[in-house]
């Protein structure tokens, strides 16, 4: 143990040595351009170089000399043929290049800016050697392990399988080759194939990306590193690119080995767009280039990345010998859902046979992700043990359902006796619209309970996986989700707030069909590229009349719907009325109730596992009978209909 004076005199060492050392940084001398055989033969074998930042035409070399620190720089007429060049020369010379070393691309404009971010990272690297006993004694641990570059990944040995992936079958055989060339890679090899470096996994989030990467490593029986793509940036400079060198050190001492880096997007953005520039970010992602162009062998290194968001990607990250692969890993079908609820079940006390009810339960969770359906395995029992019963059973996981798609009933929430009757005549409205257009998802349950954040009441429809949409489905959508406010309108001559999500859903719907999916006679058959939020400049690829075109025929779109609408629920008020009376009373209906009320729906319904998917065996329905709590649920088979997970008012 130190004694106070000491530390202080330490410190007091310290200081005076940072500044020295400040002095000596600020004067390094610029001794201007060598040639590539002076700095192989006097500078590399010396072992003092500090740091290589290459631009597309100069290697810039910091190298510590006994006069101080000093810039050398080489002509470079191909980066790539450079560092080949200097990877071949420092094993040849036995030179290891110590952590603080690496060369990393960066633009001539930006090399200053560069430089001053630096000068932080020579002044440690300078007084961790001036100093590295003091600190040691002062912090009481070794200076190594205090400022090594830790790369933050987790290292295991992963105990997933194949078996505990269910559905993605089309995913599960791409990525299953890197199996084999991780498990036999002489028998590519042999051939002179080269071994694909990674896959890109695109979905959305939960749909098993991590868990595929996981399995992978676990079938191949090798060591399974796992970071997230934000662990890389950290506020202090040169941590990214340090983390990413690091992780690849660890990776290649580990190999052969999986790295799997979560959200990619945090750090494989692309460069330089929309004016902002993040220097760490793109010095990351330039890191991470390197690395993965074999700068360094990347033998027996396979690197999976997993996005949701692959569009703002850098395309130099997929270009061959980088992310050769894409593969998508998308939302689960009714099959694959049935065969994700089976997966989860598993461990759970069941009152049912597992795979009855793993039918039962996927028709209720369409556009639901392997995480969801876990998450509702997981409340179903919940709930299950709160109710104390000994098993779990259909109704508990219904309610689950429910919990996930619309949050809980907040029954204490106190609405004044006029909100609950525009509430009930809003959820009626889409009811009853949803009843009669024939191109509409079969309703569920409409209720007037309060929920989660902000739902006062909400219609909740069974929609089937679907791909694709038709012209019809698109406009009864739009009716649907306008019958709210158009019941409002009708019944008491005004409008309230309430509608104001519909209406967002609305104006999407409406601006899919003229500008995504040329499905507007004016505007014509074209489709204009998605525009990114988050990028700063919105570019519109057309011209100021075609923009006012556009938003003309939006609006007409939404008019025509709200008019058919309106026509609609006009020449049915009575139902209306009665339907809104019966919710006030009963605060939930579900579809037997509706039946009950309106008669059967004029173009049937599809709702069961075997009308769904075509299969012949009878499974029980999964209509509710019970009317306590019940049913589900959503829509969004499709990632280009924005369509809801449940129409709420
Ligand atoms: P992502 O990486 O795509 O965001 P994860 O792999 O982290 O998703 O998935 C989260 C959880 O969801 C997993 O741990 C698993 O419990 C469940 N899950 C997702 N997809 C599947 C699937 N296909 N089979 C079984 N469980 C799944």
């Amino acid at each position: 143990m130190g004694s106070g004076p000491l530390k202080i005199l330490n410190i007091a060492i310290l200081s005076f040595g940072l500044i020295l050392l400040l002095a000596e940084v600020f004067s390094f001398g610029d001794k201007g351009y060598i040639d590539y055989h002076t700095f192989r033969s006097t500078i590399l074998p010396s072992g003092t170089i500090l740091k290589i930042m290459l631009t597309p035409n100069t290697a810039y070399i910091y190298a510590k000399t006994p006069e101080g620190i000093r810039l050398y720089k080489i002509n470079v007429p191909s980066v790539d043929d450079f560092q080949r060049k200097l990877e071949h020369d420092q094993t040849e010379l036995g030179v290891e290049l110590g952590d603080q070393v690496f060369a990393s691309y960066i633009t001539e404009n930006r090399l200053a800016r560069e430089i001053i971010a630096i000068l932080p990272t020579v002044f440690f690297v300078m007084a961790i050697s001036y100093f590295s006993k003091s600190i040691g004694s002062i912090l009481g641990k070794g200076p190594s392990s205090l400022f090594a570059p830790k790369s933050k990944a987790t290292r295991g040995q992963s105990t997933t399988t194949f078996k505990d992936v269910a559905g993605m079958d089309e995913a599960k055989e791409e990525i299953m080759e890197f199996v084999a060339f991780l498990k036999k890679p002489e028998k590519y090899k042999r051939l002179g194939a080269k071994i694909p470096k990674g896959a890109i996994l695109v979905g959305p989030p939960g749909t098993g990306k991590t868990l595929l990467a996981k399995a992978t490593a676990g079938e191949s029986g090798v060591p399974f590193f796992t970071i997230s793509g934000s662990d890389f940036i950290e506020m202090f400079v040169g941590v990214g690119p340090s983390r990413v060198r690091e992780l690849f050190k660890e990776a290649r001492a580990s190999a052969p080995c999986i790295i799997f880096i979560d959200e990619i997007d945090a750090v494989g953005r692309s460069r330089s767009r929309g004016g902002f520039h993040n220097d760490e970010r793109e010095n990351t992602l330039n890191q991470l280039l390197v690395e993965m162009d074999g700068f360094g062998t990347t033998e027996g290194v396979v690197v999976f990345a997993g996005t949701n968001r692959p569009d703002v990607l850098d395309s130099a990250l997929l270009r061959p010998g980088r992310f050769d692969r894409t593969i998508y890993v998308g939302e689960p079908d009714i099959k694959g859902r049935k065969d994700i609820f089976m997966v989860h079940l598993k461990n759970i006390k069941i009152e049912d046979k597992m795979e009855d009810l793993a039918k039962r339960l996927a028709t209720l969770t369409p556009g639901f992700s392997g995480a969801d359906i876990a998450n509702v395995c997981n409340e179903g029992a919940l709930i299950a043990a709160r109710k104390n019963a000994t098993v779990a059973s259909f109704k508990h996981f219904e309610e689950a359902i429910e919990r996930v798609l619309v949050g809980l009933e907040r029954k204490n929430r106190v609405l004044s006796k006029e909100e609950r009757i525009i509430v009930a005549h809003h959820e009626a409205g889409h009811a009853i619209v949803g009843w009669f257009l024939e191109h509409t998802d079969p309703l569920l349950k409409v209720s007037i309970v309060p929920r989660g954040m902000g739902t006062l009441g909400f219609a909740q429809y069974q929609p089937k996986d679907q791909y694709l949409y038709t012209r019809e489905q698109l406009s009864d959508r739009i009716c649907v989700t306008l019958g709210g406010r158009v019941a409002e309108s009708i019944i008491f001559g005004r409008i309230s707030t309430g509608a104001q999500d519909d209406l967002e859903k609305v104006t999407k719907i409406a601006s899919s069909k003229v500008v995504h999916y040329g499905m507007n006679e004016r505007v014509g058959v074209i489709s204009f590229k998605k525009e990114n939020n988050n990028d700063i400049t919105i570019e519109k690829p057309y011209s100021q009349a075609t923009s006012r075109m556009i938003d003309e025929e939006i609006r007409k779109i939404v008019m025509e719907s709200y008019d058919r609408t309106h026509a609609l629920l006009t020449s049915k008020k009575d139902e209306l009325l009665k339907v809104a009376a019966v919710l006030l009373e009963k605060e939930v209906l579900l579809r037997d109730d509706l039946r009950e009320l309106l008669g059967p729906r004029p173009y049937g319904e599809k709702t069961t596992w075997a009308e769904l998917t075509g299969e012949t065996e009878t499974p029980p329905s999964p209509s509710p009978s019970s009317s306590s709590s019940s049913s589900s649920t959503t829509t969004s088979g499709d990632n280009n209909v924005e369509s809801p997970k449940v129409l709420v008012g």
